[in-house]
């Protein structure tokens, strides 16, 4: 298999050839907590990547996601926990016993030496011999689709490839782990799409465990066997990009996947029932909605979500008086067609809260929709996500 697509001297790498690679690792964190002076960067993380596995550390700015990274690469000392790297306590080994690799954000390559000579530094600083040297730099730059660039230097290449050497450098050291801090972060939209693919396709290939840091969310979906979400240093979810999208664990969660609308209120019942409990949420202006979720105490403050693609749109507006669950009244505000969807933001009638709402554009063809039009939404309780903080 190669990556990269314009090169079509790349030759396809049997699997055998790489049958050298070291056996995965798996990382896992034990109440890790660093502080800077009185900064708490992350508190008590504790955390299981199965190895060979895909896992992304995904969160906003200040999440403290890179400092988590930074402490698994050794670049960071940790204030208390321990991080396991296989069997072994690599607290108090320096980065180059660790088995790692990094790839940088901004890549750091060295401007004054060539692509071959940048792959190959990693080797020559372990001391790998020459002519071994020589052939897994030449292996590397091949299963990278860089064979042809050997001889440039890395600022005759566009961001694409520049990416593609960072990452060979990283994979020729044949690590068990490989750490990758923002990796397409300064690609463009659509070298981004296409560069993810081919992160992903390099992991299977490899076998390897990947850990890498993002705040974007397509990014982490598209990538991760898991998904790590932190907030202000707390792990807040661990689930798989399924899980994360369907059913997230907090408000926080519901809010950065995005495109999830949120109803805060007070509980006033939870039934047990075979999946669960559904519990009933009292919803200021809007009623009782009926959610899903795990147990929840009568008289919590709590919220609830739903997708907006998981909502259904009635051109009829609710019947004066009609007691219904999980419908709302509103009044449709900006109608936005983006090529297959179309996104439309409407205003609850009694309470002015916003709402979102997405359909297939192919469906509104025959049913138009009017901005000043007054609908009715609504959704059903399997689709509407308890959220307990
Ligand atoms: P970004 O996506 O912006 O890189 P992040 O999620 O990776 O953010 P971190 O860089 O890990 O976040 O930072 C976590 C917290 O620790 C932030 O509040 C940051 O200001 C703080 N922090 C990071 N490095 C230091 C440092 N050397 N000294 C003091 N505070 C720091």
């Amino acid at each position: 298999m190669t990556i990269g697509t314009s090169n079509t001297e790349a030759q396809t790498i049997h699997p055998t050839n790489l049958s050298t690679l070291p056996q995965a690792q798996g990382v896992a964190l034990r109440s890790v907590t660093k502080q800077y002076g009185s900064v708490v960067a992350v508190e008590n993380l504790t955390l299981d990547i199965p190895a060979g596995s895909y896992c992304c550390l995904l969160g906003p700015s200040g999440c403290g996601k890179t400092t988590t990274l930074r402490m698994i690469a050794g670049h960071e000392d940790i204030t208390s926990g321990d991080i396991l790297i296989g069997n072994a306590r690599v607290n108090d080994l320096p980065p180059a016993k660790r088995n790692t690799a990094m790839v940088f954000q901004n890549y750091a390559l060295f401007p004054h030496k060539t692509v071959w000579q940048n792959v190959e530094f990693g080797l020559k600083m372990r001391g790998t011999p020459e002519p071994d040297r020589r052939d897994r730099v030449d292996e590397m730059l091949e299963i990278v689709g860089l064979s042809s660039f050997a001889k440039r230097k890395p600022t005759a290449l566009s961001g694409g490839q520049q990416q593609r050497v960072a990452l060979a450098r990283a994979l020729v050291t044949r690590p068990q782990v490989l750490l990758l801090d923002e990796p397409l972060s300064a690609l463009d939209e659509s070298l981004r799409v296409k560069t993810r693919g081919e992160l992903r396709k390099l992991q299977r290939q490899f076998g390897m465990t990947f850990i890498q840091v993002t705040h974007a969310q397509d990014e982490a979906f598209s990538l991760s066997d898991q998904i790590v979400v932190m907030d202000h240093g707390h792990i807040d979810q661990i689930g798989t990009p399924q899980e994360i999208f369907v059913a997230p664990a907090s408000q926080f969660v519901a809010k950065f996947v995005g495109d999830n609308n949120i109803f805060t209120g007070k509980v006033v019942n939870a039934i047990a029932d075979t999946n669960g409990y559904i519990i009933q949420l009292e919803v200021e202006g809007i009623g009782t909605l009926l959610c899903r979720g795990q147990f929840a105490q009568p008289g919590d403050n709590a919220a609830c979500c739903v997708r907006a693609d998981r909502m259904h749109l009635e051109v009829q507006p609710t019947a004066e008086g009609q007691t219904v669950h999980n419908r709302v009244s509103a009044r449709i505000a900006f109608v936005e067609f983006t090529g297959y969807v179309t996104r439309v933001r409407l205003l609850v009638e009694s309470t002015g809260a916003e709402i979102l709402y997405k359909v297939r554009s192919h469906d509104c063809i025959s049913q138009p929709l009017q901005e000043g039009q007054v609908v009715t939404l609504n959704w059903s309780t399997d689709d509407c996500i308890f959220l307990p903080h």
